[in-house]
């Protein structure tokens, strides 16, 4: 395996997603036979097996079965499939079965929030468990039937387009936006570009035409070209980001799934203004369905002349994308995080400045941008950029794709202007009597029914996407606990306030879920939220305490209703907590115990 990557370990993900395939884990002996044969400390190894989710060092099942445990799984039952699956296979979560045959786990969001409850099983996906489907798995396993030879219906996922709008109405033909590219000029396009205001549509919604030209003017020389002529073609990169991670988002999945041509052409119009010649579509592990799927279409796309040497035959206009996997980090969607993983790393978010754009994939400038931005950037080329600027509100112009799902009778992808109400997309998605939405994932925000006049727009309401509905039957107390412990559980580690703060959210927010909060409690979560967000190093950590601050500020009333009449309560077992001094020391008497009133 090591040779086949030729002995080059920024591919060390990849190698070590391979060696798990194998060997159904990745051994110590395993760590350091790629160590040495890679001429690497194994201690780099192991962390990189350690970090990622999906890769493990202890053996896995032969067929390894996770149940995501996303707040939208819950909300469609997956607590009950997840405990009828294991009734059936005769395991627990976490456990391998004794005969080798089967492991159970819970994994965060999979990423088919509108068709759950979902699993994956040895990394694919399988959406919409049913008893009836869960029972199937079972005989499967059972009768060790290769998963290859598992019915394709199991695995079917669909894509619930429920409303296009400028960008899914008007799909790139193959080409159509290169041809457009190479008549009009570099400087035409990135015209159009700065015309559209496309900004990115991972969330963060920096402006798409600036981030392209910084990494053309970046600091490698750039020969100045003639009209018409691709840039010097010095070592730049572009990268597109489909590590969409956060609970509630599908988006990405959908465009992939049906749209992936358009998002590749995108990303090569980006290569020829900004002068690259190498692309990397980093894919979450999650989506590892759509692997082969994605290999084809770069396959023909490559026997079409739309990538390779002499793109549509232009001289010097070169230019491939090459498909990496992720193995289940959450932290992996955040682009420095991202590229330290594209280079065989554990996926720790760089110190920024200096940015990606400038610093990135091994130092040199690179272009990171998610799917959806690349897909609108290809429709820009070809249609204009007043085309894409027609609609939307003044500083968020065009269309946003919104992954729909929750407590809606038709969840989905709606494509809407910016500028649309909240109301409006309740009244479209068939939500009926809502307590509230969150917007924009976990690290968004709890709109309350209070809220609904407000517009989905950076100026009002920023989005990456996500937009999961709770109706009245929701415990708010509960929503929050679920999110939390996603960021205790995604925290990548390397900062004290995210890594330790994350923990301390989660097990405080435990204890008033459990019926054990007191007066105090509530005053800590807030002070303890607001430090974690002003003092984390990068994203998630700033956004981590965001689900339980927005709904302590729109239902204090749901908080104050779980605490006790106290005013402290311990978080913890005060007795339990002296066992093991009255193990060591020999003493059971009265003055060894504490009693918690
Ligand atoms: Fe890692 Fe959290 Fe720190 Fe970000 S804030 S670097 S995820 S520990």
């Amino acid at each position: 395996i090591v040779e086949n990557h030729g002995r080059d370990a920024h591919r060390l993900l990849s190698m070590l997603r391979e060696v798990q395939r194998e060997l159904r884990h990745v051994s110590p002996t395993a760590q350091q036979t790629v160590a040495e044969t890679l001429g690497v400390c194994v201690t780099r190894v192991r962390a990189v097996v350690e970090f990622y989710s999906f890769l493990s060092a202890a053996p896995l099942g032969k067929f390894d079965i996770r149940i995501s445990d996303s707040i939208t799984d819950h909300m469609l039952g997956s607590r009950d499939i997840a405990a009828y699956l294991c009734d059936a296979l005769a395991i627990r979560p976490g456990d391998i079965r004794p005969d080798g045959r089967v492991s159970m786990a819970f994994t965060s969001c999979t990423g088919l929030c509108e068709q759950g409850p979902a699993g994956l099983v040895n990394g694919y996906a399988i959406p919409r468990l049913t008893r009836e489907r869960v029972d199937r798995i079972v005989e499967l396993v059972n009768h060790d039937t290769p998963l290859s030879d598992w019915p394709e219906a199991l695995f079917a996922v669909e894509d619930n387009v429920r409303l296009k709008d400028r960008l899914l109405a008007n799909p790139v033909k193959p080409g159509a936006s290169l041809e457009r590219v190479l008549a009009q000029g570099r400087e035409t396009i990135f015209e159009e570009i700065e015309t559209s205001q496309l900004r990115g549509r991972g969330g963060a919604g920096f402006n798409t035409a600036w981030k392209w030209r910084f990494c053309y003017e970046g600091p490698e020389e750039v020969a100045v070209c003639p009209p018409g002529q691709p840039a010097a073609q010095a070592e730049r990169y572009v990268v597109c980001n489909a590590d969409e991670g956060e609970p509630g988002t599908f988006k990405d999945r959908v465009l992939l799934q049906s749209h992936a041509d358009q998002v590749f052409e995108g990303m090569t119009v980006c290569a020829y203004l900004v002068g690259a010649r190498q692309g990397f579509l980093y894919l979450r592990g999650e989506y590892l369905y759509l692997h082969q799927r994605l290999e084809g279409v770069l396959a023909e796309r490559r026997r079409q002349g739309l990538l390779g040497e002499g793109i549509l035959g232009r001289k010097g206009f070169d230019f491939d994308i090459e498909i990496r996997l992720g193995a289940g980090a959450y932290i992996c969607g955040e682009e420095s995080a991202l590229i330290e993983s594209l280079e065989g790393k554990r996926g720790v978010p760089r110190n920024r400045p200096p940015y990606p754009v400038t610093h990135g994939y091994l130092g040199k400038p690179t272009v990171v941008n998610n799917v959806e931005t690349f897909f609108a950037a290809a429709a820009i080329t070809l249609h204009g950029g007043e085309w894409f600027a027609s609609v939307g509100t003044e500083k968020s112009k065009g269309t946003k794709l919104l992954s729909i799902c929750g407590d809606c009778s038709r969840p989905g992808i709606y494509e809407y202007p910016f500028g649309v109400t909240i109301s409006r997309i309740l009244d479209d998605c068939g939500a009926d009597d809502t307590l509230g939405v969150q917007i924009g994932g976990p690290s968004g925000m709890f709109i309350s029914d209070k809220e609904f006049g407000r517009k989905l727009a950076f100026e009002d309401l920023a989005t990456g996407g996500s937009f999961i509905v709770f109706d009245r039957t929701r415990d708010v107390l509960e929503i929050a606990r679920n999110f939390t412990h996603f960021f205790a559980h995604e925290s990548c580690g390397f900062c004290t306030p995210c890594r330790v703060g994350t923990a301390l959210l989660k097990n405080l927010l435990d204890k008033i879920g459990d019926g054990h909060g007191a007066a105090g409690d509530l005053a800590e979560l807030s002070r303890l939220g607001r430090f974690v967000r002003s003092t984390s190093h990068c994203g998630l950590g700033q956004t981590a305490a965001n689900p339980i601050l927005s709904t302590l500020e729109r239902y204090p009333e749901l908080y104050q209703k779980r605490l006790k009449t106290i005013d402290f309560e311990p978080g913890f077992d005060l007795d339990g907590a002296l066992a093991i001094a009255r193990r060591l020391s020999g003493r059971d008497d009265e003055n060894a115990h504490l009693t918690q009133t």
